[in-house]
């Protein structure tokens, strides 16, 4: 077993910690992670993480810098550089915001003055909450102007067209959190040309989909495109900031406020462990299995859709074009999201509560669950696999359909009973050992 399992040092010198990380490694390893925006980082990339680059100071950008000792870092920042830039062929690559919420602020803050009207999609509708929602900076320090979904589960592209002629914002976000269906890049592009706005592609989730032509590509219709590194392109937890050539058409000085906004506006000293790990997750997208991984990753959800779909569940869109499936738990009563969830932990699957568009109760209480295929397509399951996990999703979600979530003032005492009642399951206690069975016969951590 690797080093990264053992942890021989750390076992000696801190036991408290070392325990506690062996016990997330048999987590991750015995259960299946079908959070949409996790996924599985290949044991060289954790050697490159767990490095002793995290060791480094190295304000300012390769060649520019404030400190002595870049004889080995500068390249290492340059290859992550130049292999985002080559991935998806853009002309610049800023490779390090510490992770995707203080990219986007960047890109505020390279773009936009304070006050300037920006839109995003609505954060109940799938959106993410640094794209204007009222809790995130970017909806105090901004004017947002949110679109919405249509009753189909569709962006509502007529919407976003009336809302930007009427409201020119400055700047136009297409991406989201919880969105499965494809995003029409080029249908954003003719509406942010035509009111003069910077279109930016948040395409967190779907990087890895991107590279392997399982979504279309952002890169000539946007003039920015962010990205975490972590989520469907298995890297480090982090993100990169892209300027295309239309962005430089645009505004030919981008690139550099770009820079200026990361550093020194925003951050100081970047995490060039992260960075080399990002590096080598470029390396290893650039392969064709990763383009294999990521074709499968979509067949998986769809496969997993439509027996979801097949077994009565209601999924937000009616199926998914990507790696993630959004379901609708409100025929079952509003507010479901929690009971499901946890049910669904019980039985060692791992899943979020979420919001659906109009959700009906709260966003700590939803009505919803996202769930998705990155880490069991990672670990080598095909469309066999997610008939059974399918099945055994809705088996769970059987189990809570007679939970009702009460009054405010009753629901801690009510949610005390639930978990009581889901540990002693005797169903769902049979489904856990039917999923640390089948996460033992395609291991990940655990093969070597
Ligand atoms: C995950 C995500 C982010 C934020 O990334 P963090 O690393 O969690 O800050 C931003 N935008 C979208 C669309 C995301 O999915």
């Amino acid at each position: 077993m690797d080093w990264f399992c053992e942890l021989p040092n750390l076992t000696k010198t801190d036991p408290e910690i070392a325990d506690l990380i062996k016990k997330e490694i048999g987590r991750e390893e015995f259960g299946l992670q079908m959070i949409p925006s996790e996924n599985f980082v290949s044991p060289a990339l954790l050697e490159a993480l767990g490095s002793v680059l995290t060791n480094k100071y190295a304000e300012g950008y390769p060649k520019k810098r404030y400190y002595s000792g870049f004889e080995f870092v500068d390249p290492i920042e340059t290859v992550a550089i130049e292999r985002a830039k080559k991935a998806f062929g853009v002309p610049h690559a800023n490779v390090q915001p510490y992770s995707g919420s203080p990219a986007n602020l960047a890109i505020y803050v390279a773009t936009c003055n304070l006050g300037d009207t920006v839109m995003g999609l609505n954060l109940p509708d799938g959106g993410h909450l640094t794209h204007g929602w009222k809790t995130s900076v970017s909806g105090m320090f901004y004017k947002p102007v949110p679109y919405h979904v249509k009753e189909d589960g569709y962006i509502d592209m007529d919407e976003v067209s009336s809302l930007a002629q009427q409201h020119k914002p400055k700047l136009i976000w297409v991406g989201a959190t919880a969105y499965a269906r494809e995003f029409d890049f080029g249908a954003f592009a003719k509406i942010a040309d035509e009111v003069g706005a910077y279109l930016v592609a948040d395409i967190s989730h779907i990087t890895g989909l991107i590279l392997s032509g399982a979504h279309k590509s952002p890169v000539e219709h946007v003039h920015l495109i962010m990205t975490t590194t972590h989520k469907t392109l298995r890297g480090p937890r982090g993100a990169m900031i892209l300027v295309t050539k239309k962005g430089l058409e645009k505004d030919a000085e981008l690139a550099e406020k770009i820079d200026k906004a990361v550093f020194p506006a925003l951050q100081g000293g970047p995490h060039e462990h992260q960075i080399a790990a990002t590096a080598v997750a470029l390396g290893e997208a650039m392969r064709p299995e990763f383009k294999e991984n990521g074709m499968q990753i979509v067949k998986n959800a769809k496969a997993l859709a439509s027996v979801l779909m097949h077994r009565g569940l209601k999924l937000v869109s009616g199926g998914t074009d990507n790696h993630l499936i959004l379901v609708d738990l409100t025929p079952f009563g509003a507010g479901k999201g929690v009971f499901a969830s946890e049910a669904l932990e019980a039985a060692r699957i791992f899943v979020n509560k979420n919001t659906i568009p109009k959700d009906p109760s709260s966003p700590f209480y939803p009505s919803g669950i996202r769930l998705g295929t990155p880490t069991l397509t990672t670990r080598g399951m095909k469309e066999g696999e997610m008939e059974l996990i399918g099945g055994w999703i809705a088996d769970v979600i059987n189990e809570i359909k007679r939970y009702e979530l009460p009054a405010k003032e009753e629901r801690a005492e009510y949610l005390k009973k639930f978990r009581a009642d889901i540990k002693s399951n005797s169903r769902i206690a049979d489904i856990g050992t039917k999923v640390r069975n089948i996460c033992s016969n395609f291991p990940f951590y655990f093969k070597n």
